[in-house]
């Protein structure tokens, strides 16, 4: 008889073949704008703590104090035996930084989009989603039983186009958009987004996961800072980037949230989130509201990342912390990443199938430093192509 997992090897050797093999790598001490990778110590260009938070004394401080008191694991289900009023705590300081009626929190932020996507629309709906979403956005639509259908990035008129001549023949419609495109850093033209859904009955799911504790004078996101709080629409996040713990949420009406406890199976069936990541979240909220510092340099870091970027390098186009440098293969892009590596700099290659091209992706902190800053641009200069273009003139 034929072995049955004969087939992973010659599969895994494709992969290979394509560059698209991926590996792990552990990072040393603490979460930070300065990490050790491979036992050399690097500026830190890879992570999603934009606000510097993960390594915050005070969010330790508050997951130990929630250990102690509630013991590691959360033991169950929210439904069972997992509900703790620390759970509810957090759920409330997500409503009311998102300024919405309610929120629910999930064990991540894949979980959030799995869950509340399976539980609003199924077989009788349509889910339409911009081609550049999350991968949890669109594993989501295909697991809900919906038909689904992709729009051409950020193309509106395309969105339009597919609404005015498909919408009557599905029961519910649901659009679904990162606010902040994770492999690209542009953003999702929200305002624009929710006049052509209430239009044609849609709703609306934005995903904040990299917009929460970011965009907006409070924190809030994409939605605070395009001016749309308050309008009608399931806005998801992660408490695991910004907010330097693990988790997910949905922010929504008190009936959405209500629906969700019943029916998302993403959060009825797996065990509630743990009391450390719990308080960690809760406390990088009350954080938010009294370090606003924090956003104004992570802003002044992306400005000065960005010029210096700019001036060495072709950038995609970006309006958040998330910066890309765009390369022609796979290969230029792992050789480029390992040339920053030798420098100092630790910044990640994104190869499809994540993406459709190569690329460098930069993601910015607030705690980088003026030194670290100035090593990125010396770095930056030196591997240039323009630069070299110069020297051999
Ligand atoms: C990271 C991310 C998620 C998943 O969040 P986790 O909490 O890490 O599971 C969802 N959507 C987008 C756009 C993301 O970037």
């Amino acid at each position: 008889m034929a072995d049955p997992y004969a087939w992973l090897t010659p599969a895994l050797a494709t992969i290979h073949r394509a560059q698209w093999h991926r590996r792990v790598e552990p990072v040393r001490g603490r979460a930070g704008p300065v990490v050790t990778v491979g036992g050399q110590r690097v500026i830190n260009f890879a992570s999603n703590d934009y606000l510097g938070l993960a390594g915050d004394e005070r969010l330790m401080a508050a997951a130990m104090a929630a250990t102690g008191a509630y013991g590691t694991g959360s033991t169950g289900s929210r439904l069972t035996s997992g509900h703790r009023e620390l759970h509810r705590d957090l759920e409330g300081a997500i409503a009311q930084l998102k300024q919405t009626e309610d929120a629910i929190v999930f064990s991540s932020g894949y979980l959030a989009n799995l869950g509340a996507i399976a539980a609003v629309v199924g077989t009788r709906d349509v889910v339409m989603g911009d081609r550049y979403n999350h991968s949890s956005l669109k594993l989501g639509a295909k697991l809900s039983g919906a038909t689904v259908y992709e729009f051409p990035h950020n193309d509106l008129g395309a969105l339009t186009q597919w609404l005015q001549q498909h919408r009557g023949q599905y029961r519910r419609c649901l659009i679904t958009a990162d606010s902040v495109f994770s492999m690209d850093g542009d953003l999702c033209p929200v305002p624009e987004l929710l006049a052509i859904a209430a239009q044609y009955e849609a709703m609306v799911l934005m995903d904040e996961a990299h917009g929460t504790g970011v965009f907006g004078s409070n924190g809030a996101g994409v939605v605070e800072h395009c001016g749309c709080t308050g309008q009608p629409m399931i806005q998801v996040g992660t408490l695991s980037k910004a907010l330097g713990s693990l988790g997910g949420y949905v922010a929504g009406s008190g009936v959405l949230i209500d629906f969700l406890r019943n029916r998302a199976p993403s959060w009825i069936y797996t065990t509630g989130l743990s009391p450390a990541d719990t308080a960690a979240a809760k406390e990088a909220i009350a954080l938010l509201q009294t370090e606003p510092q924090r956003r104004a340099q992570l802003w002044r870091n992306v400005d000065a990342v960005r010029q210096i970027l700019g001036q060495f390098f072709t950038l995609l186009p970006s309006d958040s912390p998330i910066l890309c440098v765009e390369l022609d293969s796979p290969t230029q892009a792992l050789d480029l990443a390992d040339q920053f590596r030798q420098g100092g700099i630790w910044v990640p290659a994104i190869r499809p199938p994540t993406v459709p091209t190569s690329r460098l992706r930069f993601s910015i902190m607030a705690t980088h430093d003026l030194n670290h800053v100035q090593q990125f641009e010396q770095v930056s200069r030196s591997l240039s192509p323009r630069a070299k273009g110069k020297e051999e003139c």
